[in-house]
């Protein structure tokens, strides 16, 4: 929200400045498209041997972008249509010549010569700072007057020298008004600065160091190409007058640069870009170091090659913001308004554009909106980041956690399965093999828990002891086979007639045992008479045989405290032993023994 009412309050200064104040200022300026210019190499001639010279008509002299050592001669028809005298006044708009000499005729001949120092000149800074890099001149009532321009050059100029013709009255009104809005744009590049240098200091980030000294390279551009700096700040040392063009572009661009790798971690996510971007680093460092050892019109060839490949840094934002990285989409369009900035001082030097004010102010505002997008990229990216941070912790939480739970129902059902197991393996200890009955460990601890259970709830129980009679002759009779069917089906006949409370178990071959339970003697031996009945009336099948066997049964009351299950089987084993003697198919109750 804070952003939108931000840059809506910025484009409504921009275009209050552009279209309200600007422009009806800009009907006053004649541009120098009537100029014709001539290129002196020799440096040597005179005006007498230029006026026979073929002039060349252009826009604007350029010096070869620049790097040009020769004289430059402008020739300059000026008509003055009105019966008033005109003051005009010829403006460069950045004058790094070292002397401008002038000529001025009429049809009747010579009316005045002139000399004027340029920028690139220490006597310069005793020239008010309105009258700088301009040059004056009258013209009479309905007279048309030709003008020589000398422009001499020491070294190569300076990139470029765009021009403007005014009437005197014109120029000071914008002269008046490129000061107040030049104060404007500095002021708010200088807010822009604290701003984010207060912030690099709570965050000590990379990228907020190197924008910060990026605003500081823009700032110092901008008081270059004004010629503010060297009329106000380094007018004594024509050392910075001349080295400040490249000082303050070399740490615009390679602030910039740093800033980029920086912000879009290029080194992780572009290497050959960022192989690039670093050596547009040392190309920008040598083209300042080649500057500073008086070889400039090599150094401003680079500065040239420098800005020609800003134009593209647009295409980085864009190809990362493309691959889903969101922090590129505010670096793409803050790059895209500088890349603008950059084209149209190209499109100027290859003549495509006419210099104009127009331009010039778009220029320094586009300055402040790129620098004011970057901050909010900025400030958009730290919070991207942090989200970016806390969406990873949140997931490593997440994960942690899945696992933990993971890990706690796995050992859960790991726990149940081994409970199950173990129970099994515990059934399967108590459990004889051949007839799925108790056996015979099952039953001397079941009968000792009874045998507790008794003496403290006063409760009867008894124990019968069962063998079947002559099973050998089972065996011998229809084999080993046919012993076990036949000792499965005993085991299942007696299963069925017993209750679920009772306990049933084979104890040996052909032995078995019940624990009755709540069961007194008398009740033992009913229930065991009935038994001795079913076992009788039980018809074993096998093969197309039918087995049958009796049993012979023991009984015995717990009674005696002192007893344990041993003992008691062995008491019932007595009164086994008592019928197995006495015929045998027939029940014996231990106290008759
Ligand atoms: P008694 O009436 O005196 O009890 O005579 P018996 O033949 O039943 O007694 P004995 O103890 O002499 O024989 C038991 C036989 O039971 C011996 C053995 O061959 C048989 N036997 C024991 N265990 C098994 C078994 O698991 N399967 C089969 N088929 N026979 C078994
Ligand atoms: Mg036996
Ligand atoms: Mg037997």
């Amino acid at each position: 929200m804070f952003k939108i009412v931000f840059l809506t309050l910025f484009l409504t200064m921009f275009l209050y400045a552009v279209v309200f104040q600007l422009q009806p200022h800009m009907e006053n300026v004649k541009t120098s498209a009537s100029v014709n210019f001539f290129e002196d190499t020799t440096k040597k001639m005179g005006i007498d041997n230029i006026k026979a010279q073929n002039f060349k008509t252009g826009r604007a002299i350029r010096s070869k972008q620049g790097r040009s050592r020769s004289a430059w001669w402008m020739k300059l028809q000026v008509q003055n249509p009105t019966d008033e005298p005109i003051d005009w006044i010829l403006k460069f708009n950045y004058g790094q010549f070292d002397e401008l000499q002038s000529w001025q005729f009429n049809d009747k001949g010579l009316l005045v010569s002139h000399s004027v120092k340029g920028d690139h000149h220490l006597d310069v800074s005793k020239i008010p700072f309105a009258q700088r890099s301009s040059f004056e001149f009258k013209t009479l009532p309905e007279e048309e007057d030709t003008l020589y321009l000398k422009l001499s050059y020491v070294d190569s100029g300076i990139i470029e020298m765009f021009h403007s013709v005014w009437t005197k009255d014109a120029f000071i009104k914008s002269q008046q008004l490129r000061n107040n809005l030049l104060v404007g744009i500095i002021s708010a590049l200088f807010a822009l600065l604290l701003y984010n240098i207060f912030i690099w200091i709570i965050l000590r980030k990379n990228e907020y160091f190197w924008y910060n000294i990026y605003l500081v390279g823009v700032m110092l551009s901008l008081l270059t190409f004004n010629q503010v700096g060297s009329y106000y700040l380094w007018n004594n040392s024509l050392y910075l007058i001349d080295m400040m063009p490249f000082l303050s572009i070399g740490t615009l661009f390679v602030s910039f640069i740093l800033f980029t790798r920086e912000f879009l971690e290029t080194s992780k996510f572009l290497p050959v870009v960022d192989k690039i971007l670093k050596a547009l680093i040392v190309v920008t460092i040598s083209a300042v170091v080649l500057a500073n050892f008086g070889e400039r019109h090599l150094a401003i060839g680079l500065v040239q090659l420098v800005s020609f490949v800003f134009i593209f840094f647009p295409v980085i934002g864009f190809i990362l913001w493309h691959r889903g990285y969101q922090i590129a989409r505010g670096y793409t369009l803050a790059s895209l308004l500088l890349s603008f900035t950059f084209l149209l001082s190209l499109l100027r030097y290859i003549d495509v554009l006419q210099s104009n004010e127009l331009l010039f102010w778009v220029n320094r505002f586009g300055f402040i909106a790129e620098g004011i997008l970057l901050s909010i990229a900025l400030a958009d990216r730290i919070t991207i980041l942090e989200k970016e941070t806390m969406r990873a912790q949140e997931s490593v939480r997440h994960t942690l956690e899945e696992a933990k739970n993971t890990l706690e129902s796995e050992v859960k059902k790991r726990t149940v399965e081994l409970e199950i197991l173990t129970k099994k393996a515990e059934e399967l200890a108590r459990t004889d093999e051949l007839t799925g009955i108790w056996n015979r460990r099952a039953l001397l601890e079941r009968g000792d828990d009874l045998i507790r259970f008794a003496i403290r709830y006063k409760m009867p129980f008894s124990i019968v002891i069962i063998d079947i009679d002559h099973f050998k002759d089972v065996n011998d009779k229809y084999g080993h086979e046919a012993g076990d069917i036949t000792l499965r089906s005993f085991a299942k006949e007696i299963s069925d007639n017993i209750r679920d409370t009772d306990f049933f178990a084979r104890i040996g071959g052909e032995e078995f045992v019940i624990l009755l339970a709540h069961t007194r003697a008398d009740e033992a031996m009913e229930k065991t008479k009935i038994l001795l009945k079913k076992i009788e009336a039980l018809e074993i099948s096998y093969k197309d045989l039918i087995v049958k066997v009796t049993a012979s049964m023991g009984v015995c009351e717990f009674s005696d405290l002192e007893d344990t299950s041993y003992s008691l089987i062995a008491k019932a084993d007595q009164a086994l032993y008592h019928v197995k003697q006495n015929g045998r198919n027939s029940v014996h109750l231990y106290l008759e023994c």
